[in-house]
């Protein structure tokens, strides 16, 4: 399978250029050429493989040529050895409602999903090609405690995590600092998340450096964090309908930078039985609002209680764009360029229908999310994240008998939840000892060049 870019202006790539690449050259998101669907007796088959060997299933076509069966079957054993569940992404039913479980892996958010499965992939185009990778990233919270438990320990890869001192969640912080692999470095810098930011890009700017230095990102806009997350799309269907063919599900989805949903939306090309797919958002709600009037323009960030999706910009919405214009690399790229000066882009009548067959959209605020979980928790016992609630308030108003992804463990989000419950969610037994564990990290002001001589020093020293 070869790769091309969204904006047309990339000669196409194999599978590990465009795992290493990222984003495409031309400013682009790289796509598969072609997506290849499923027929109706693979589907049933399917349905009753682990998790393991259905990954390999799904994802064997995307990345042939680069990886054999073998080699892609021991890269899964290995990705998901690490997650605390047999089934890997279990599907409980709670209420009318199916919740596939996605926060089984080490640092308890479904990142780990695709982060296992990219740190092992950059380890294995490393060993097959040489050289190094050091990975550079800021987080807000989730994205670098799962990108560093995905890389550490790894050969050829070194990870640099700028975080805000004392601006993540005491969980999110230790998960960060209590990894002491030489290969992970920690970074407190005394400024915001956006100070981080600001000094990742600047470094990744300074070209000289970033080519010395084999700089790399693991953002979401990574193709092979799709491809790990459209497994759990079929799986989940397998589990709850047993390979029915004819029974189509709805799923829905919280989402901020349309990964998620977007993994979804090419599971649903390949020809898994999905009859609706809800996006569902917080009060950030830049995607619901395009889902409803085919115009996606850039608002404020307001801080929420699922602030993982606290976004306006999604990285990924491109990718769904490309598909929505029908592949059309120049009006996408039109629309893009559009966006970036005006702060808008609008899609015609006949894509608004397009996306009106597929998709349905809420967006929940603050007050419905907190009640979602107290009612849910009333109602059966069980905890809801906050963000998963944002997805099950959605599939109540939509639709019944959805499948709803749950992206957190409660734990993780332990403040709203016991506002909404009244009590303090507990961290899985593997992690009780957490908030006691040992730590490293460097505190740094949020510097460019201080930052710079960090890693200069310990990759050179
Ligand atoms: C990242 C994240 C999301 C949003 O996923 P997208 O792929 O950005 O849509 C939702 N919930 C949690 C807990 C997350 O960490």
């Amino acid at each position: 399978m070869r790769y091309i870019s969204t904006r047309g202006q990339v000669e196409p790539v194999t599978f590990f250029d465009a795992v290493m690449m990222g984003l495409a050259t031309d400013g682009g998101l790289l796509l598969p050429e072609s997506i290849p669907t499923v027929d109706s007796d693979s589907l049933s088959r399917w349905a009753g493989l682990r998790f393991q060997d259905l990954a390999v299933e799904v994802m064997l076509p995307f990345v042939g040529g680069d990886l054999s069966r073998d080699e892609l079957a021991a890269l899964v054993e290995r990705s998901y050895a690490t997650f605390d569940h047999a089934d890997v992404t279990p599907v409980v039913s709670v209420g009318k409602n199916q919740v596939l479980e996605l926060f089984h892996g080490p640092t308890l958010a479904f990142k780990d999903v695709a982060l296992q499965f990219l740190g092992n992939l950059f380890e294995q185009i490393l060993k097959k090609r040489g050289g190094q990778l050091n990975i550079l990233g800021a987080t807000s919270g989730d994205t670098g405690s799962s990108a560093i438990y995905g890389v550490r320990g790894k050969d050829g890869i070194n990870i640099f995590i700028l975080h805000p001192y004392k601006r993540v969640s005491p969980v999110q912080e230790r998960q960060m600092t209590s990894v002491l692999d030489a290969n992970v470095h920690n970074i407190a810098i005394n400024g915001t998340f956006d100070d981080g930011q600001r000094i990742v890009k600047a470094l990744f700017n300074d070209l000289d450096f970033k080519e010395s230095h084999s700089l790399g990102a693991v953002n979401s806009i990574n193709w092979a964090r799709i491809l790990a997350q459209v497994v759990y799309y079929f799986y989940a269907w397998g589990q709850v309908t047993g390979g029915d063919v004819t029974q189509k599900r709805v799923f829905s989805v919280p989402t901020g930078n349309f990964g998620d949903i977007f993994a979804g939306y090419v599971a649903f090309r390949m020809g898994l039985p999905i009859s609706r797919l809800i996006l569902a958002t917080n009060q950030n709600d830049i995607l619901s609002r395009f889902v409803r009037t085919g115009a996606y323009q850039l608002g404020e960030v307001r801080p929420s209680i699922s602030p993982s999706m606290d976004i306006q910009v999604s990285s990924n919405f491109e990718r769904y764009l490309y598909y929505l214009l029908e592949e059309d690399a120049d009006l996408v790229r039109e629309k893009m360029e559009s966006f970036a000066k005006e702060g808008v882009l609008t899609v015609d009548e006949a894509a608004q229908k397009r996306v009106d067959a597929l998709f349905d959209t809420t967006a929940v605020s603050e007050k419905e999310t907190l009640a979602e979980i107290k009612e849910t928790f009333q109602g059966s016992g069980y905890v809801l994240d906050p963000h998963t609630a944002v997805g099950t308030r959605a599939a109540r108003e939509v639709a019944e008998g959805a499948i709803c992804l749950s992206t957190a463990h409660p734990a993780k989000f332990g403040e709203a939840v016991k506002e909404a419950t009244g009590q303090e969610p507990e961290l899985p037994p593997s992690m009780a000892d957490l908030l006691e564990r040992e730590t490293r990290c460097a505190r740094l002001d949020a510097e460019e060049a201080i930052i710079k001589q960090f890693m200069i020093d310990a990759l050179d020293g």
